[in-house]
């Protein structure tokens, strides 16, 4: 424990930073046996839906069966293992490598899951889950969770491949839904006009007053759109080219100091 004792690390709130839980396994048999809709839901739900497991900050206490697990992410590989200690003593380990869209949260989950499944297969009794999720505590026990996790990493072949979180499928969706919104946008014949001047599609809202409109459309006051449907002179002002949006926006003389005031940059 590096020499620092409980009561110092306590009275600093050093329990709260390290984030270092025990879930009460000694529950899981007596949950296993009586079918409780706990470990169903705990290995049938999709993993982005929510429940409540009884979490205790604890006394460490090395002897007896303690089971550290960690979840680990680096360059877009993803794992989990978990370690089991016995008096302090390592006495076994368990590495699984996930696939690469879990996140680090998932892969906590995984850990835990897997001890679950441990210690309901061994009938453990009175085993300790320690999940250390935001923080590394300076036991063996998390090293050797944290150290185990890192190597699952690092496995070539997937040994579990997790369901899609959410928060991902919708990320997927969102541009898979945006490349196909482009590929019509490039190929349409409706709204070129509009086209050549916001090329690409993005979520976010158009600004759009009266003026801006019209140069956006090209409908309105512009003197082309007006020779075009009234038969007026529809060359600009300034005597260079006809009056259309583009000629307004980017060339015309005229209008020099406004984009040099504005867009400069
Ligand atoms: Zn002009």
């Amino acid at each position: 424990m590096g020499g620092t004792s409980l009561e110092n690390r306590r009275s600093k709130g050093w329990w709260h930073k390290t984030g270092a839980f025990r879930l009460f396994t000694s529950v899981v048999p007596s949950i296993h046996t009586e079918t409780t809709p706990f470990l169903t839901l705990l290995f049938t739900s999709p993993p982005w839906n929510r429940f409540k497991i009884s979490w205790q900050h604890f006394d460490h206490d090395i002897s007896g069966l303690s089971i550290y697990t960690d979840g680990s992410k680096f360059n877009n590989n993803t794992g989990c293992a978990l370690v089991v200690f016995r008096d302090g003593i390592e006495v076994h380990h368990l590495l699984c490598k996930l696939n690469p869209e879990a996140t680090v949260f998932l892969a906590e989950l995984k850990a835990i899951e897997m001890a679950v499944n441990l210690v309901v297969s061994q009938s453990m009794v009175n085993a300790e889950i320690i999940s250390d999720s935001r923080a590394h505590v300076d036991t063996a026990g998390n090293e050797a969770a944290d150290a185990y996790a890192k190597l699952s990493v690092g496995n070539d072949s997937i040994d579990c491949k997790l369901e899609l979180p959410k928060a991902i499928l919708k990320i997927f969706l969102q541009q898979d839904t945006l490349q196909q919104w482009q590929v019509g946008w490039n190929s349409s014949l409706k709204g070129r006009a509009v086209f050549d001047l916001c090329p690409k599609v993005h979520l976010k809202r158009l600004h759009g007053n009266f003026y801006i409109n019209q140069l956006i459309t090209g409908h309105g006051a512009l003197a082309q759109y007006q020779g075009k449907f009234f038969g007026k002179d529809d060359f600009c002002s300034c005597g260079k080219a006809v009056e259309d949006r583009l000629h307004l926006v980017f060339h015309c003389k005229r209008w020099q100091g406004l984009r040099d005031k504005w867009f400069s940059a």
